[in-house]
């Protein structure tokens, strides 16, 4: 069994929209049995670039397998307080959707007050919360400050119940998300894309920052993300191969973390 704890839908119209079957596709050729669609919302700046994505279609998408699909909602402080509440509640009840994602790299920190009453609420209905942190989107008009693990430490504080998913696991700033998750139960981090950035990059990333993870934090702690459905493959034999896991280990990462993570 194999989970993808990060897995991306793009808006219709857009040349990245894949039909469902070309994520199957890829996902058998994996071995992954489960992947999650996260929600898209860059509030103001998404809206001008015609990138938020609404959750009809993401429960649409995953509601034709739903063996295969999870979905998550998204929402942003752009937006009326009370309207992401709302929106928070519309899809996990009437859609179907289970988590919710974030992305500050749109212009807020992940401790704004306005998304209090969200992670409130989140907390309520016991669904986590995937935040991109680190590693700088390429998307027009991202910024990285927004990123840092500084601004998530009072997120973690002022919600111990909330399962906070730091995606990416906060890279470059690895060491610093460790500390935001070392006394507290809830943050999680996502080893996705990080073999993309060792690409980018020209070093070793992905084994080095998994490894600080599990030794810190622990191995309950760390969960398999591709953020592409290309980019299955190289992340999965890396865990596979990791001389430092072991079989047990693998597991948790694989699927059995995000299996309680998700409730399913
Ligand atoms: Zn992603």
């Amino acid at each position: 069994m194999i989970i993808d704890m990060h897995n991306h839908l793009s808006v219709k119209g857009s040349p990245y929209h894949l039909p469902a079957e070309e994520y199957l596709k890829a996902m058998d050729e994996a071995g992954v049995d489960k992947a999650v669609i996260l929600g898209k919302d860059y509030g103001k700046l998404g809206e001008g670039q015609e990138g938020n994505l609404p959750d009809e279609d993401v429960s649409e998408f995953v509601k034709a397998h739903p063996d295969r699909f999870i979905g998550f909602t998204a929402v942003h402080p752009d937006w009326d307080e009370r309207e992401n509440v709302e929106r928070i509640e519309r899809a996990v009840n009437d859609l179907g959707l289970k988590g919710i994602k974030l992305n500050p790299a749109s212009g807020f920190y992940p401790n704004d007050e306005r998304l209090y009453p969200a992670y409130k609420k989140a907390e309520e209905l016991d669904i986590p919360v995937v935040i991109h942190m680190g590693v700088k989107p390429p998307s027009e008009g991202s910024r990285l400050k927004y990123c840092h693990p500084t601004y998530l430490d009072d997120v973690a504080v002022d919600f111990p119940d909330l399962k906070i998913i730091v995606a990416h696991a906060c890279y470059p700033w690895v060491e610093e998300t460790i500390m935001v998750g070392l006394y507290t139960g809830n943050v999680f981090a996502d080893i996705s894309t990080l073999n993309q950035v060792e690409d980018v990059l020209g070093y070793e990333v992905l084994l080095p920052t998994l490894r600080k993870l599990t030794l810190s934090l622990g191995v309950s702690r760390v969960v398999f993300g591709s953020d592409g459905i290309f980019n299955l493959e190289p992340i999965i034999s890396a865990v596979k191969n990791a001389d430092f896991l072991s079989d047990s280990d693998r597991e948790k990462i694989l699927w059995k973390n995000a299996q309680e993570i998700l409730k399913i």
